[in-house]
């Protein structure tokens, strides 16, 4: 959570910042991080560093349940030393920087996304995080929020980080806290396990069971970004008995989760 006195508005959702190696501050800023990673960050960051999806895990994340919302989700490691860098960051910069988390792309602008159940489209707020040791703000490089969101590669993430969102936000937290730990293990393993996950989906009864289209079948053998938009369909079905998925026979909600 970002501590509110360290959050500004963005009139006219202008800014003026600079980030460059030059700066006083360079890096300063990747350390003693409470950096949560998203589905797709771990996705992005297992194959930057050609890792498979659980040993990237176990390496890298700590994983825990959210204890206000009930969700599981992943923090990136920092190093145990008294620094406490991010492992990824180097004197020259972040050495993972195409594929950086959504977080450290869209810092030092903070963006607040709501989810209404039953709304189709995912509501958004941008601020600033104006820190002490960010000497960014004295730069005289102007902004729009626009701007910077196309600059920083964000729109991708934005779009698969708020398929996440529908699930972690979009359900009660009152739903999500009564997950058993069965549940919360399927949960975890298609979010962010997505080996794993393409495992039970083709070297399970999963495509005898379930009524897939073969070009869906098809790209979800080899495109990892479809696999996360579908296990957030799977969760969906399997968790929280919502009709994203067409069982073969009859099939409920609970006989669908896999024996691990
Ligand atoms: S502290 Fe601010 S200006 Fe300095 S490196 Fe980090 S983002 Fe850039
Ligand atoms: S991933 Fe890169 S940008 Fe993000 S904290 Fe680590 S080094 Fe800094």
């Amino acid at each position: 959570m970002i501590d509110q006195s360290l959050m500004h508005p963005i009139p006219d959702r202008r800014f003026k910042f600079g980030c460059h190696p030059e700066i006083a501050c360079f890096t300063v800023c990747c350390a003693k991080l409470s950096l949560v990673l998203t589905p797709y960050d771990v996705l992005r960051l297992k194959n930057r560093l050609q890792l498979p999806s659980k040993i990237f895990l176990d390496r890298y994340t700590t994983s825990y349940v959210d204890e206000n919302y009930g969700a599981p989700l992943v923090k990136l490691k920092m190093n145990e030393d008294e620094h406490r860098q991010c492992p990824f960051v180097s004197r020259e910069g972040c050495t993972v920087y195409e594929d950086r988390p959504g977080a450290c792309r869209m810092y030092p602008v903070g963006r607040a996304a709501s989810k209404i159940p039953g709304w189709d489209k995912t509501g958004e707020y941008y601020f600033l995080v104006k820190e002490a040791h960010c000497l960014g703000f004295n730069e005289q490089r102007g902004w729009t929020i626009e701007e910077w969101i196309e600059d920083q590669g964000l729109a991708e993430y934005n779009t698969m980080n708020d398929l996440f969102l529908d699930i972690t936000a979009g359900i009660p937290a009152k739903r999500l806290k009564s997950l058993s730990d069965k549940q919360l293990g399927m949960f975890h393993m298609a979010c962010y396990n997505l080996d794993e996950f393409r495992k039970f989906l083709f070297s399970t009864t999963f495509l005898e069971r379930f009524d897939l289209e073969p070009q869906l079948i098809d790209r979800l053998r080899t495109d990892e970004t479809e696999l996360i938009r579908f296990s957030c369909r799977w969760l969906r079905f399997a968790l929280f008995g919502e009709k994203t998925m067409a069982a073969r026979a009859d099939l409920s909600p609970q006989t669908a989760l896999p024996n691990r």
